[in-house]
């Protein structure tokens, strides 16, 4: 059985080897993440190009997704780089003083709004929620705070809001100078990091567009105003092309308690209105130093294939980590085992939904079909844009479904869905009575049909045009077929 949840992997010094790039591609990875947090746009141009090298050199299609930083507050440095707070002590993030001279009372931050956005009395959180401290003075330079939770701290460590409601915009002027960068790698995907409002996504895309780029865009879901709001929420996901449950933020903002429930209506949400979904962070955690997941992690990533997730993702993992092709296949394993329960198989198959497209009826029929008539072993979509693939997706299957096309911009972007694969195909070149004999013909070399098996075909009238599926055909494997 094919695998159908996709592995996003972020890139960085541990697969930056070719040898250890080629290895993890070969054990499964299908998006590359290029962490625009971390880096230089000449690193993240090179990190694109081995990925390009060794896809082709393996006859793989991988993708690659920009992300960039986005407006993460972080505390400035320290003159000995390290302090340790103790809970009760009080601590100052001083937006006045020098930012290279921080100490155990008093540190500098480079956010100077954030002045505007305490209050006496809200929780901030340090360095992914290690530390925790209750602000008690807001003056117009200063936030004084005492310590809840202490630990060490070190220069340039995030800073969160619990409860969200900072407001920095989703896109700094680093992040428009790396989308001209994202453009010019040729990304197939752009993530935009803590992501507020549709506008976010709109300012995105426009500006992407003007870079010359048509890549897809995912929202990076991390702030706690989308978290508890489904209206918010939705008019962000209506405005990307995918969607990212960015639990390491996210928890942050929200807390631990409420991350699981978000993260399943996050996914199903993304899902009923058409768009795909990553589940990201900590997923295999222990592997940055294990060759082994904990159980609690076997259990995180299969709950997230239950969940119905487009794609895994492996962050320090695969960049950092001394593990990173054993954390692949872990991931493999784990979401082609999670695959075989059947409650991944069935659909309600949106019995009670009216549709308005064509092409939406025609790919929901199709996959009607595959699904409830004996002997389908798999669905053909001859496909421009990827737009029939990505509906058929949206329901449950067991059955694989082979997005023909002839662009490479549509090959690499359908390689984020869950149960679709890329096959490069150009119909134009062959006479019409041939197309789907020779589509057929194709499965049959690379052994996913067998002789006598049944497969569902669609496509349109017009090869070129976009949304215009208006057919399905129903063909047996080895007889003639026009
Ligand atoms: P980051 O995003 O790794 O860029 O912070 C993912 C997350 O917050 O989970
Ligand atoms: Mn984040």
């Amino acid at each position: 059985m094919l695998r159908r949840t996709k592995i996003v992997a972020t890139l960085g010094p541990a697969t930056d080897s070719p040898e250890s790039l080629a290895a993890i591609i070969a054990a499964g990875v299908d998006v590359t993440r290029l962490n625009f947090s971390h880096g230089s746009a000449d690193d993240h141009i090179q990190r694109a190009n081995r990925v390009r090298d060794a896809a082709a050199s393996q006859g793989r299609f991988v993708a690659i997704m920009a992300d960039l930083q986005g407006p993460k507050l972080r505390v400035a440095r320290f003159t000995d780089n390290k302090v340790a707070l103790k809970r009760g002590q009080i601590f100052v993030l001083d937006a006045a003083m020098d930012k290279e001279a921080g100490t155990a009372e008093r540190v500098g931050i480079d956010y100077e709004e954030l002045i505007n956005d305490v209050k006496p009395g809200d929780i901030l959180v340090l360095d992914d929620g290690r530390i925790e401290m209750e602000v008690e003075e807001v003056d117009e330079r200063s936030i004084t705070s005492r310590i809840l939770i202490g630990g060490p701290l070190s220069n340039n460590k995030g800073l969160n809001k619990r409860g969200g409601g900072l407001s920095a915009d989703a896109l700094t002027e680093k992040d428009k100078q790396d989308i001209v960068t994202a453009a010019k790698l040729g990304a197939d995907y752009v993530a935009v990091s803590f992501v507020r409002t549709a506008d976010d996504m709109h300012t995105a895309r426009a500006l992407l567009k003007k870079a010359g780029s048509s890549a897809g865009l995912v929202a990076k879901i991390e702030r706690a105003e989308l978290a508890h709001d489904n209206d918010a929420l939705d008019a962000v996901i209506e405005a990307s092309d995918a969607v990212m449950v960015a639990r390491g933020d996210l928890a942050v903002e929200i807390g631990d308690a409420e991350l699981v429930g978000v993260q399943k209506n996050i996914i199903s949400r993304a899902r009923i209105l058409n768009k795909v979904v990553i589940t990201a962070t900590q997923m295999m955690e222990s592997m940055i130093e294990n060759p082994m997941p904990t159980r609690a992690e076997v259990s995180d990533v299969a709950n997230a294939v239950f969940d119905y997730t487009d794609a895994v993702m492996l962050s320090a993992e695969t960049a950092v980590g001394d593990y990173p092709v054993e954390a692949v296949e872990a991931m493999v394993r784990i979401c082609t085992g999670a695959e075989r329960h059947p409650s991944t198989h069935t659909s309600g198959h949106r019995m009670h939904e009216s549709m308005e497209l064509v092409d939406e009826a025609i790919a929901l029929s199709a996959m009607y079909a595959a699904n409830h008539l004996d002997g389908v072993q798999a669905i053909i979509c001859m496909t421009e844009t990827g737009a029939t693939p990505l509906l058929m997706s949206r329901i449950k299957s067991s059955l694989p479904i082979f997005a023909f096309s002839r662009h490479t911009s549509t090959q690499n972007r359908v390689t984020l869905y869950r149960g679709v694969q890329t096959v490069p195909f150009d119909s134009q070149q062959l006479p019409n009575e041939e197309v789907n004999a020779m589509a057929v013909a194709e499965l049959l070399n690379r052994g996913v049909v067998e002789e006598g098996a049944l497969v569902v075909m669609t496509k349109g009238d017009y090869a070129n045009a976009q949304g215009g599926t208006n057919s399905m055909k129903i063909v047996r494997v080895g007889s003639q077929i026009r």
